[in-house]
């Protein structure tokens, strides 16, 4: 059977700011949705990092024996919907695995993917960031944003993010890779970003962040 071209921004493992455990983080390139402040629009051009899904799927593999669970985020994945069905289906999870999905939909629009992919998705946070919402809850850059726990696995392990923001939410991944580019994985507070370029400044070094339109309090 032919699999799917999927467009995809990096994959990597562990990340373990991104849902409960050690878990594999994937990327997918290219979002429509656009939102003012995104603090990954390197994701949103959809033309780079063309692959196949049995490609990305042979990639990860190595991981998955070791992960607590895989966390798919963008970009926006149901931009590649029939890519993402392939990948959901194909990652053959065990019963203690679970997915953790970020869409920048409203999970109103969703409904007929998600019913595709019944029993696939353990939770997902829907709806786009909002740069003029509060950030206080746990797993979400914008108040707005729901947490949908769409089965029992997700319920057990997802419920305890229905709660306000700790300091320990404020940890970040860093990631390296062959290239010597430097990747940041987790759900910065407002104004993190402009103030981790501004001490790196002082510093002499200088970073890239797409957190530009971001203010700092
Ligand atoms: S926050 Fe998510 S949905 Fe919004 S532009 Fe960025 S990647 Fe797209």
């Amino acid at each position: 059977m032919r699999s799917e071209r999927i467009s995809i921004s990096r994959v990597h493992f562990p990340i373990t700011t991104l849902g409960p455990g050690r878990r594999i983080g994937i990327w997918f390139q290219g979002c429509s949705i656009r939102c003012t402040g995104c603090i990954s629009a390197d994701t949103w051009a959809d033309d780079r990092g063309l692959t196949d899904v049995a490609n990305l799927l042979a990639e990860i593999s190595p991981w998955v024996a070791e992960a607590d669970g895989v966390t798919i985020t963008g970009g926006e994945p149901f931009n590649q919907q029939a890519a993402l069905l392939e990948v959901l289906r194909g990652l053959n999870l065990r019963d203690d695995q679970d997915l953790l999905l970020f869409s920048g939909y409203a999970v109103e629009r969703l409904s007929e993917t998600l019913a595709l992919a019944s029993g696939l998705i353990d939770a997902l946070i829907s709806d786009p960031f909002d740069l003029s919402a509060s950030q206080t809850l746990a797993l979400r850059g914008s108040d707005n944003q729901r947490l949908h726990l769409l089965t029992d696995l997700g319920r057990v392990r997802f419920e305890t993010y229905n709660r306000q923001l700790v300091d320990a939410d404020r940890s970040l991944d860093v990631m390296f890779d062959d290239s010597g580019t430097v990747w940041l994985a987790g759900i910065p507070r407002r104004g993190d970003m402009l103030r981790l370029r501004h001490l790196l400044s002082i510093q002499g070094d200088d970073i890239r962040t797409t957190d530009a339109t971001r203010h700092l309090p």
